[in-house]
């Protein structure tokens, strides 16, 4: 069985999960459970998505690329008219020069 992927947390783990479940794999993730105990680790180091039918894991691996380069995506989303500096989706103004994000008026102004 396959170490798949390596996750910053216990959410990151379970979004590669239902990535690959979507896909029609299974996999699951060791230590999340252990995290606690476990204080000198970071949790990269212990929690660990294993693919568990090795005979998937070309397709897997890319499912897991696509999965990564789409997040990337979307974590930087629009971008300041103001500096043209890239911000994420989850911010109404830009942090540098404080414009806010133009959102469409159908209407006009
Ligand atoms: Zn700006």
């Amino acid at each position: 069985m396959p170490l798949i992927y390596r996750a910053a947390n216990v959410v990151e783990a379970q979004l590669i999960v239902d990535e690959l479940q979507a896909g029609g794999m299974q996999a699951h993730v060791t230590g999340s459970y252990l995290s606690g105990a476990i204080g000198e680790l970071p949790p990269s180091e212990v929690i660990g998505v294993w693919l568990l039918q090795a005979q998937h894991e070309d397709r897997a691996r890319h499912i897991i690329d696509a999965f990564e380069a789409s997040r990337k995506r979307v974590e930087k989303e629009w971008r300041c008219t103001g500096c043209d500096e890239w911000l994420g989706r989850e911010f109404g103004a830009c942090w540098q020069c404080g414009q806010t994000r133009l959102v469409s008026r159908p209407d006009g102004d």
